[in-house]
């Protein structure tokens, strides 16, 4: 058996499928030679770069397994796949906390204007140090603030979590039902059950101070101009869940206004090439879609690939 781990896989996972007898070639090969040489194996893995289009799918009669590392299979045609008897699996929980501190890193961030002062200290840090301290003079605290958290599945509840822990209320919305309490675990092993507040997402946009997507790719962005005339003045956003999910031109007018006073985003609409509008906004943290990428959620994320491709391929 051979698998192609087209966009890289974990050591720990890959040794996991070579002590099971797989052969693991982590070579990439460009999109565009995929068709020619992919029907050598008998199972790719992917993240998000490799696409596994139904095209694909056909030039590859041998193929009886697709991996992806993490969770979104918007470049997989999953139900093809299935229809032709290929198992397609992912790994929907492994990068769960990852992505949650994340949002953190962007939150921290925003609150202290840190991204803004990386860019200005090389340039006028010697000149103008005084003058950027002023500058960033009113920064908050999270402490006591309210976390409007949109789509309370794995990485919302992750989120959630770390808010409660850093003294936050946190205000919920799903399609689906919420829980009114989290577990959470603390040091020592101590155990406490933390409310959360179900809203709707009117409420929700009037009273967040900061607001985290956790949601699918949807066709129709859910923070457009009607959403962000509704929001709290000052309301920070942070989007680690998936481009398309907020208008980015309604995004940079609230930011303009003063609506908005900081966006922290790891997703974007048009990936890997933002707009330059958002790339050079004063008020806006980028990160290249890292949310999954730490050494432990990589490490998670390859043993459970590895375990679900062994799974199929030698059971
Ligand atoms: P999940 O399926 O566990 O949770 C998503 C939740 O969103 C569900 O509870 C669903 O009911 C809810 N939802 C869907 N549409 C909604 C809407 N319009 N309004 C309100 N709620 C809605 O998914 P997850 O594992 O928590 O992942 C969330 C997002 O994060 C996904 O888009 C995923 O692709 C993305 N993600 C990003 C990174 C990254 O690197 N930035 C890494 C992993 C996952």
């Amino acid at each position: 058996m051979r698998i192609l781990a087209n966009d890289g896989i974990d050591p720990i996972g890959k040794k996991l499928l070579e002590d099971a007898g797989i052969e693991v070639d982590t070579n990439n090969i460009p999109q565009e030679e995929l068709a020619s040489k992919l029907n050598a194996y008998d199972g790719i893995t992917v993240r998000s770069a490799t696409k596994v289009r139904k095209d694909l799918i056909d030039a590859c009669p041998n193929l009886k397994v697709i991996g992806r590392g993490g969770v979104g299979m918007d470049n997989i045609d999953v139900e093809y796949a299935k229809s032709k008897g290929i198992a397609v699996e992912n790994t929907p929980a492994a990068s769960s906390q990852s992505v949650a501190e994340l949002v953190f890193t962007h939150l921290f961030n925003g609150v202290r204007f840190v991204y803004d002062a990386n860019r200005k200290m090389p340039v006028e840090g010697g000149t103008n140090f005084n003058g950027l301290k002023k500058a960033y003079a009113k920064g908050v605290e999270l402490k006591g603030k309210k976390i409007g958290i949109i789509g309370f599945g794995r990485i919302g509840k992750e989120t959630a979590k770390l808010a409660l822990g850093a003294g936050m209320d946190v205000l919920a919305f799903d399609l689906y039902d919420i829980p009114a309490t989290l577990p959470l675990e603390l040091s020592g092993g101590v155990k406490v059950d933390v409310p959360v507040t179900k809203v709707s997402m009117d409420t929700l946009l009037a009273e967040s101070d900061f607001i985290s997507l956790h949601i699918p790719f949807t066709e129709k962005p859910v923070l457009g101009a009607v959403e962000f005339e509704k929001v709290k003045q000052g309301v920070g956003i942070v989007n680690c869940s998936r481009g398309g999910t907020i208008d980015e031109a309604a995004l940079i007018a609230a930011l303009d206004s003063g609506k908005v006073s900081f966006a922290g985003l790891d997703v974007f609409d048009n990936e890997p090439t933002p707009l330059v509008a958002l790339l050079q906004h004063p008020k806006v943290s980028l990160t290249p879609h890292i949310g999954a990428a730490t050494n432990e959620a990589q490490e998670r994320i390859g043993v459970e690939l590895a375990n679900l491709l062994i799974g199929h391929l030698n059971g």
